[in-house]
C-alpha cells in the first residue's frame, strides 16, 4: 500500500517535472558584457534556454532570445538607464509571463503585469507564459457569429466574425483606432472580453482611447495593455504576446474575446531595432528574416473554438499604418496574407469628410460573410456591388454636362447611400437600426429627399424602429428571417419618418 503511493507520488512528481512547471537547476549567473539600446549582451549561463527570463541588478528583467556559443543576447524589459557592462545577472528558469484573470478587467497595465492607472494593486489569478502555441486545428470550429461593430459599412459590407483576423489598415490620421475602439465600445453589453493593446504609442494617444472608453462605459469590459513609446523596445516587443494570453484565459473559459493591436507597424519597428542590436542579419528592408513569422504565430492564436473543446473565440483587429497609400509595402502585405480581410482607411475620403473614411472597394472580409444575419444580408446583399458602380458612375458624370433621366436617378440615389454611410465616431448602432436604415435607403426612400436632410431622416428613423417595433427588433438581432409584411412594417415606420422631416423642412 505504502509502495503504491509512494509509486504514484514519483510519478506525478515526474510528470510535473516533465511538463516543466518547475525545473530543478542550480542558479547560475553571468557577467554583462554590452548594454545599450535596450539590449544586452551577456558572457555565461550555460544551460539557458531560448525565452528564458534573465534577472538584472534593481531587478530590471530580460529575455534570452539569442544564444550563441560564447553569449547570450538579451532584449531588456525594463529601464536600463543604470545597467553597466560588468554586472552580474541570474538566470531565473522560467519563461517571460504575464497575469491574468478576472482582476484584470478594467485596468491599464504594462505586458509584465505592473500597473499604469492607479495604486490598487493587480489582482490575478496566475502567471502564464506570453508565448502559447496556437490552437491545433482539429479543436477549431468555423466561424459562424457576427461580432458586431456597430459601423454601418463594416457590418453591412465587411463582416466580421467572431473569431475572425481582420486586417485595419490605412494611412497616418485616418481613423484606423477609432473604428477598432468604436467595435471595443459597441461590445460592452454583448459579454465580449476586449483587450486593448497600444504599442509604442504616444502616451496622450493612449490616454485619449482610455478615457473614450470610460466615458462609453466600455472600460469594465476592456483590459488595456500598454508599452509606450518611452518604453524599452523589448516591451514593445512581448506586449501583443502578453496581450494574446491574457485574451486567451478568457476564451479558454468559453468567452468571446477581441484583441485590438494598435499598431503592428511600431511593433515590427521594436523588432527591427533590437534584431539589429542583437547583429542579426538584416533583410528587406532591414527587417531580419523571421518578420513574418512574429506576427503570424501571433495572429494564429486568434481562432473560434470547437464547442467539444469548451468553445471561446478570440478575434483579432490588428491595425496597420501604410506609407502614402502604399499597401503593398512589406509589412502591410505581410499582415494581408495573414489575416482573414482587411479594411482599408483612405486618407482621400477622409479629407472629403467621408467618414468612416472606409474604402469599400479595396476592403474585404474572407469568412465573415456567412456570420451575417440574414435579414442583414437581405437588405445589405447588392448594396457594395451597386455601391461600386455607383462611385464609377459618379467619376465619369463629371465630365458630362447633360445626364439622361436614369443616370441622374442612379447618382442621386447613390448620394443618398453614401450619406446614410456616413457615421459619426463612437456613436456604434445595433443591427436593428442599422437595417431598418438600409431597408429605407435601398427602397428609395430618401431619393427625394434634399441630401443634407439625410442625417436627420437617419436618425430619427434609428429611433424610431426601436421605439414602436421592439419585438421585430429583437427577432432581426436574434439573426430570424423576416418575411415581406415585417419588412413592410419597417418601411411604413420609415416612410412615415420621411414625411415627417419632408415637413419639417417645408415649415
Ligand atoms: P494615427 O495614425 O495617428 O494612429 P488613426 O489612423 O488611428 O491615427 P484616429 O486617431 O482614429 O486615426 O482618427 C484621426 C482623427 O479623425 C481623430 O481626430 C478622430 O477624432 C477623427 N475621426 C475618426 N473617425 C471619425 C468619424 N467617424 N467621425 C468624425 N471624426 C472621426
Ligand atoms: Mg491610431
Amino acid at each position: 500500500m505504502l509502495q503504491q503511493l509512494l509509486n504514484d507520488t514519483i510519478t506525478t512528481l515526474n510528470r510535473v517535472v516533465d511538463r516543466r512547471v518547475f525545473k530543478l537547476r542550480a542558479t547560475e549567473t553571468g557577467t554583462v558584457l554590452y548594454v545599450g539600446g535596450g539590449i544586452a549582451r551577456i558572457n555565461g549561463l550555460p544551460s539557458i534556454t531560448s525565452e528564458e527570463l534573465v534577472r538584472f541588478p534593481d531587478s530590471v528583467l530580460g529575455v534570452a532570445i539569442n544564444l550563441e556559443p560564447n553569449e547570450v543576447g538579451v532584449i531588456l524589459l525594463g529601464d536600463s538607464d543604470k545597467l553597466i557592462a560588468g554586472v552580474e545577472v541570474s538566470a531565473t528558469g522560467r519563461e517571460a509571463d504575464t497575469p491574468v484573470g478576472e482582476g484584470l478587467l478594467g485596468r491599464v497595465i504594462d505586458a509584465t503585469g505592473n500597473v499604469l492607472d492607479n495604486d490598487k494593486p493587480l489582482r490575478y489569478n496566475e502567471r502564464r507564459s506570453v508565448e502559447q502555441p496556437a490552437p491545433a486545428i482539429l479543436d477549431r470550429a468555423p466561424v459562424t457569429v457576427p461580432l458586431e461593430t456597430g459601423i454601418k459599412t463594416i457590418d453591412a459590407l465587411i463582416p466580421i466574425g467572431r473569431g475572425q483576423r481582420e486586417l485595419i489598415v490605412g494611412d497616418r490620421q485616418t481613423g484606423k483606432t477609432s473604428v477598432a475602439v468604436d467595435t471595443i465600445i459597441n461590445q460592452r453589453d454583448k459579454g465580449v472580453v476586449c483587450i486593448y493593446c497600444a504599442i509604442g504609442q504616444r502616451g496622450t494617444a493612449v490616454a485619449r482611447v482610455i478615457d473614450t472608453l470610460h466615458k462609453h462605459d466600455a472600460l469594465a469590459n476592456t483590459i488595456v495593455v500598454v508599452a509606450s513609446d518611452e518604453d524599452p523596445p523589448g516591451l514593445r516587443y512581448i506586449t501583443p504576446y502578453a496581450a494574446t494570453t491574457m485574451a486567451e484565459y478568457f476564451m479558454e473559459k468559453g468567452q468571446d474575446t477581441l484583441i485590438v493591436y494598435d499598431d503592428l507597424t511600431r511593433h515590427a519597428r521594436a523588432y527591427r531595432e533590437l534584431s539589429l542590436l542583437l547583429r542579426r542579419p538584416p533583410g528587406r528592408e532591414a527587417y531580419p528574416g523571421d518578420i513574418f513569422y512574429i506576427h503570424s504565430r501571433m495572429l494564429e492564436r486568434a481562432t473560434c473554438r470547437r464547442s467539444k473543446c469548451g468553445g471561446g473565440s478570440l478575434t483579432a483587429l490588428p491595425i496597420i499604418e501604410t506609407q502614402a497609400q502604399d499597401i503593398s509595402a512589406y509589412i502591410p502585405t505581410n499582415l494581408i496574407s495573414i489575416t482573414d480581410g482587411q479594411i482599408y482607411l483612405s486618407p482621400t475620403l477622409f479629407h472629403k469628410g467621408l467618414l468612416p473614411a472606409i474604402d469599400v472597394g479595396k476592403s474585404v472580409s474572407r469568412v465573415g460573410g456567412k456570420t451575417q444575419y440574414p435579414a442583414f444580408r437581405s437588405v445589405a446583399g447588392d448594396l457594395r456591388l451597386s455601391y461600386s458602380q455607383f462611385e464609377e458612375l459618379e467619376s465619369f458624370a463629371r465630365f458630362a454636362t447633360r445626364l439622361d433621366e436614369e443616370t441622374r436617378a442612379t447618382i442621386e440615389h447613390g448620394q443618398r447611400v453614401r450619406e446614410v454611410l456616413k457615421q459619426a465616431e463612437h456613436h456604434p448602432l445595433r443591427a436593428s437600426q442599422q437595417m431598418a436604415v438600409l431597408k429605407a435607403v435601398n427602397a428609395g426612400l430618401f431619393d427625394d429627399l434634399e441630401l443634407d436632410k439625410v442625417g436627420d431622416a437617419e436618425a430619427l428613423i434609428q429611433q424610431r424602429v426601436l421605439n414602436d417595433l421592439p419585438e421585430l427588433c429583437e427577432r432581426m438581432e436574434a439573426g430570424k428571417v423576416l418575411d415581406d409584411s415585417e419588412w413592410q412594417q419597417v418601411l411604413n415606420v420609415a416612410s412615415s419618418t420621411v414625411s415627417t422631416i419632408k415637413g419639417q423642412s417645408k415649415e
